[in-house]
């Protein structure tokens, strides 16, 4: 009996003590200046996806991530704390990017996001980086010509957790399956195995895929806007601000402009004008 007692009281000590550690971890994560702590850094921590040719890609030749968002994010970096800050990047997925930012362990996410009304209640955004559309990707010579023959078809359309994609595509055509997958990769590799009949998500990302698989293609147009922005804490108004400084200053030097065509030069009638708008 004692011993049960004393076994107890070691455990409400154990969670008092770790109750206490979450809690100060939390206040320090409130009161932490993002801007001034990466001023003293020199180093801006992003959260950026490496599953997303075109946008931020793995590349397991030298184990970087490479990406129009990641030449943007180090563009950024540069322009906000000098030429000889460093940007770090840390891979996030459409699912575990929220909490991570949240958690304190990245200071925002530059990863094809975009800022719905529901989101916008948890964090804030910068202003628009980059302007895409949702789309489908299909088999070349598939009978799915837009998200209507998905939803006349029933067919299966495969997407990623925690993407807003899956929610639009379900308004849009109510009568089609979707299926969600963890990443793009999955994704991909589920429609080349016949797991569905198209893959739904932004332009931009089927842009890639379709790049690497040229027997897929995206069908024409897009059936809902999808800006992209970067999004950070609420309570770091500062970080926010000179995030949106930069951003209007690289637009504003062309660097914007030479990063958007680095990466998509090589997409077939690719529409500048209209990623670029603000
Ligand atoms: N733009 C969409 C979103 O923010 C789809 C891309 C993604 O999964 O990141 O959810």
């Amino acid at each position: 009996m004692k011993r049960l007692i004393r076994n107890l009281g070691l455990l409400l000590a154990l969670v008092t003590v770790s109750l206490m550690v979450t809690a100060c971890g939390n206040q320090s994560l409130a009161k932490k200046n993002v801007l001034k702590t990466d001023q003293q850094e020199k180093t801006i921590t992003w959260g950026v996806k490496a599953d997303t040719r075109l946008f931020g890609l793995l590349d397991t030749k030298d184990n970087k991530i490479k990406g129009f968002e990641i030449d943007l994010a180090t563009a950024l970096t540069k322009q906000m704390l000098g030429k000889d800050a460093k940007a770090k990047f840390i891979q996030v997925t459409s699912s575990t990017r929220m909490p991570m930012l949240k958690n304190g362990n990245i200071d925002a996410i530059m990863a094809t996001m975009t800022p719905t009304t529901e989101r916008r209640k948890q964090v804030a955004f910068s202003n628009q980086y980059f302007m895409a559309g949702q789309s489908l990707l299909v088999k070349k010579g598939s009978s799915i010509k837009n998200v209507h023959d998905l939803n006349k078809q029933k067919a299966t359309v495969l997407g990623v957790v925690g993407s807003d994609s899956v929610e639009n595509v379900a308004k849009v055509a109510p009568q089609a399956k979707v299926l969600q997958l963890t990443d793009y990769a999955q994704a991909m590799t589920a429609l080349k195995s016949g797991q569905g009949q198209a893959l739904t998500t932004d332009n931009g990302i089927l842009y890639g895929m379709s790049l690497q698989n040229p027997g897929y293609e995206v069908t024409r147009g897009s059936f809902i806007s999808e800006p992209y922005g970067i999004a950070m804490n609420k309570n770091q108004k500062d970080f926010r601000l000179a995030v949106n400084k930069a951003l209007k200053q690289v637009r504003a030097s062309g660097e914007y402009n030479r990063i958007l065509h680095k990466w998509f030069h090589n997409v077939k009638g690719f529409d500048y004008k209209e990623a670029a708008k603000e």
